[in-house]
């Protein structure tokens, strides 16, 4: 599970111009307001970054009442972390003191993960009705989960000389379709699904004939993003829905295909990738460098797109960049 809430150094402490009770502290990759004087350069703080749903059962974060509660997938009450601009000052995440929320402070070390004795969890939103369903069991062990590492929290592995494959990031459901000793399955992030008439994911899985084609390519799991009506608010206006592949598992020897391998195997199937920014590129040298990359067009020309996934060809390292632009207009 991703670090959501950590113990981290403050580095630079800004003013905001025209702004008294506010200022902008640094945190890793991170710029976030916080109350004026409330840190100096150095201090530990507890961060959270943005996707975090703090709980409204933690008292420490009643303040945050007045930006008012949401409920996630599961029903659960509390606050989004979002990206917002504050008196023209972007600001990613929220930073408290330690005091604020532990009763022994003095224990806590830099780096600390508190994300699950906060009761902190990964922002979710509910899923639509269409991509619901009866669970099989949960999300198959011998499969590796789809998620990435944002840029902002590993800035460092932008100093390995690495090259990358460059992938548009879509913003929607992540699907998972396996064969493994003959059986098929078809799994959303969290579940493998029970083959139902209605759930989309399985909809779509038929369409492209992947119960019967699966099994020719032997133990295997196909990874990619579900978009279209009903999806996130199906962003690239697609009029029906479709799979987008960014994976392949190789689920017998435990390691993603190659992007040769994964590329031959998409277009034996017929199906569609993620669309391919660049196949082999060098690493962009700053965070700052990366963000400006994760802005443009998507997969639909004519809207702006999440970010972008750079997954080194080696294998060893992928992470995501969301755009600022994209963050500002959806979240
Ligand atoms: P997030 O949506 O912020 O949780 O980021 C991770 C998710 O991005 C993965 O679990 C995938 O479902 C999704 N995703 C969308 N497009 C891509 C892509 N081109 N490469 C990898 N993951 C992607
Ligand atoms: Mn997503």
């Amino acid at each position: 599970m991703r670090k959501l809430a950590s113990i981290r150094r403050i580095g630079e402490v800004r003013a905001i111009e025209g702004a008294d009770a506010i200022e902008a502290v640094q945190i890793d990759g991170w710029q976030c307001v916080a109350k004026k004087g409330e840190f100096k350069a150095g201090d530990l703080c507890c961060y959270f970054e943005i996707d975090s749903f703090l709980p409204t059962t933690n008292p420490a974060f009643e303040f945050m009442a007045v930006r008012g509660a949401t409920k996630d997938a599961e029903g659960k009450a509390g606050y989004r972390l979002r990206t917002v601009k504050l008196r023209g000052t972007l600001s990613q995440g929220l930073a408290l003191p330690l005091t604020a929320l532990f009763a022994g402070p003095e224990w806590l070390n830099e780096g600390d993960d508190v994300t699950e004795h906060l009761g902190v969890t990964k922002w979710e939103p509910a899923m639509p009705a269409c991509l619901g369903g009866e669970a099989k069991s949960t999300f198959p062990g011998w499969i590796r989960k789809t998620d990435q590492e944002l840029i902002e929290n590993v800035p460092f592995i932008l100093l390995l000389d690495l090259e990358y494959e460059v992938t548009i990031k879509l913003d929607g459901s992540s699907m998972t379709a396996y064969h493994r000793d003959g059986e098929f399955g078809v799994c959303s992030r969290n579940l493998d699904l029970r083959e139902t008439e209605g759930n989309t994911f399985w909809k779509v899985a038929r369409r492209h004939g992947l119960p019967e084609k699966l099994a020719e390519f032997g133990n295997i799991a196909i990874q990619g993003e579900l978009i279209g009506p009903g999806i996130q608010g199906n962003q690239e206006k697609l009029a029906g829905h479709a799979m987008y592949v960014f994976d392949v598992w190789m689920i017998d020897e435990q390691r993603y295909a190659t992007q040769a391998e994964r590329l031959d195997i998409v277009s034996r199937l017929s199906l569609n990738h993620a669309p391919i920014l660049h196949y082999k590129v060098v690493a962009p040298a700053t965070v700052a460098d990366a963000l400006a990359l994760a802005d443009g067009p998507s997969l639909n020309a004519a809207v702006k797109r999440e970010g972008l996934v750079f997954k080194s060809l080696c294998g060893s390292q992928s992470w995501k960049v969301i755009s600022n632009k994209w963050l500002l207009k959806h979240e």
